[in-house]
């Protein structure tokens, strides 16, 4: 498979594909560390005690996640750095709206987060304009060559993005039975 598909991410892979890896710049990682008592999940990062976890022949699985597809110590993550080798077409932005000047504030905060990587949670009532506070650190993102990836519940989220964005983004909706395929936004649904 085109090494490209594993930029930036951690793809499940199961025991009968790992047979056909070939690139050697494709990093295999462990999907589930055991310890003594209990095994920890590196998709989910839970913790969950051996016993409820057990498959036949000393392998284990992970409980709290299953609904993403089973992640398994058969299994393995496929993972290539992310190279960033992204094309930026100026100006980043086609949005033209205006943001109160409390919007403006959050916005600019947001952006200079994003910028260093932090974590931060963005609050406020349903119709505050969240998405559009968000606007100025993805596009800042984008214009960076790095790579999005949007969590939400609703896909019209996702949707107000890439209309006010001019990049021509590619959406993967992430589905455990859809082929791995490698875009520049990525949204699990
Ligand atoms: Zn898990």
């Amino acid at each position: 498979m085109d090494k490209s598909n594993y930029y930036g991410r951690r793809v499940l892979v199961n025991w009968v594909d790992q047979q056909q890896q070939a690139d050697p710049a494709i990093k295999v990682l462990p999907t589930i560390a055991v310890h003594a008592q209990t095994i920890r999940c590196y998709r989910c990062n839970t913790e969950t005690p051996k016993r409820l976890a057990a498959l036949p022949n000393g392998e284990y699985y992970c409980p709290h996640c299953i609904n993403l597809g089973r992640v398994s110590t058969l299994d393995k993550f496929y993972h290539v750095l992310e190279p960033n080798q992204f094309t930026v077409k100026k100006p980043v932005l086609s949005w033209h709206g205006q943001l109160s000047p409390l919007q403006e504030r959050a916005a600019k905060q947001v952006a200079s987060r994003m910028k260093d990587h932090q974590r931060q949670l963005l609050w406020a009532v349903t119709g505050a304009g969240k998405t559009e506070m968000m606007f100025k650190g993805l596009a800042a993102c984008l214009a960076r060559r790095e790579r999005i990836a949007i969590a939400s519940p609703r896909v019209d989220v996702f949707w107000n993005f890439t209309r006010a964005s001019r990049q021509p983004l590619l959406i993967r909706i992430w589905r455990f039975y859809m082929p791995i395929r490698s875009c520049r936004t990525t949204m699990p649904s």
